[in-house]
């Protein structure tokens, strides 16, 4: 005798949409995190602004250390040759990308206008070609 073959169920579940301030309730898989209107990425809010700062403040510096070592970075910044040192620890991956002078994003601004001033004036001085 031939026993009947059933198609494995899904194992869908009611789930709580995870979108903050949505909440919604909906039917999917078990690792589902949305509803199906936010499972639209562009539906979704976007990351906080703290996040931002620390993405243009910081850098991802992957290591392997295991003891704390300091290290010598260069600054990040454009036309900026400033070393700076940085005590890395172990399984620590975020460190400040940019020297002491720098790392207040209006004296970096300041720095730029400084830098172009400069730039402007060495054009002014170079002799003019014919
Ligand atoms: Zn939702
Ligand atoms: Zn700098």
């Amino acid at each position: 005798m031939q026993r009947p073959r059933y198609k494995r169920k899904k194992r869908i579940k009611l789930k709580i949409c995870q979108e903050p301030g949505c909440g919604k309730q909906f039917w999917g898989h078990p690792i589902a995190k949305y509803c199906p209107e936010h499972r639209d990425i562009k539906n979704r809010q976007k990351p906080k602004k703290d996040y931002d700062s620390i993405e243009k403040n910081n850098m991802l510096f992957r290591h392997n250390y295991t003891d704390v070592v300091e290290i010598a970075f260069k600054c990040c910044m454009v036309g900026c040759d400033n070393d700076f040192s940085v005590k890395v620890f172990p399984k620590q991956f975020v460190y400040p990308r940019f020297c002491m002078e720098h790392r207040n994003a209006f004296k970096r601004q300041n720095f730029l206008r400084n830098l172009r001033r400069q730039q402007a004036a060495q054009k002014a001085q170079e002799p003019k070609k014919d």
